[in-house]
């Protein structure tokens, strides 16, 4: 099962993980970032990892 932690605290909500993942799992809520959909659908694909400014983003198996 796919785990998602984002380290809601430091988000800086500047969208990189929502124009990055291909399943759209994410999305801006009062300018912080959250999951917006089934995690079942992400297919590791680790973008949402990499596009993070910040670095607060952790996907895990
Ligand atoms: S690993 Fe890929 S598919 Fe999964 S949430 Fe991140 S960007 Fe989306
Ligand atoms: S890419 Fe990182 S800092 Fe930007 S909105 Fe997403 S979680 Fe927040």
């Amino acid at each position: 099962m796919v785990k998602i932690e984002i380290e809601t605290d430091r988000c800086i909500g500047c969208g990189a993980c929502v124009n990055a993942c291909p399943v759209s799992l994410y999305e801006i809520v009062d300018g912080k970032a959250k999951l917006a959909g089934n995690t079942d659908a992400c297919i590791l694909c680790r973008a949402c990892e990499s596009s993070c400014p910040v670095g607060i983003i952790k996907v895990t198996e």
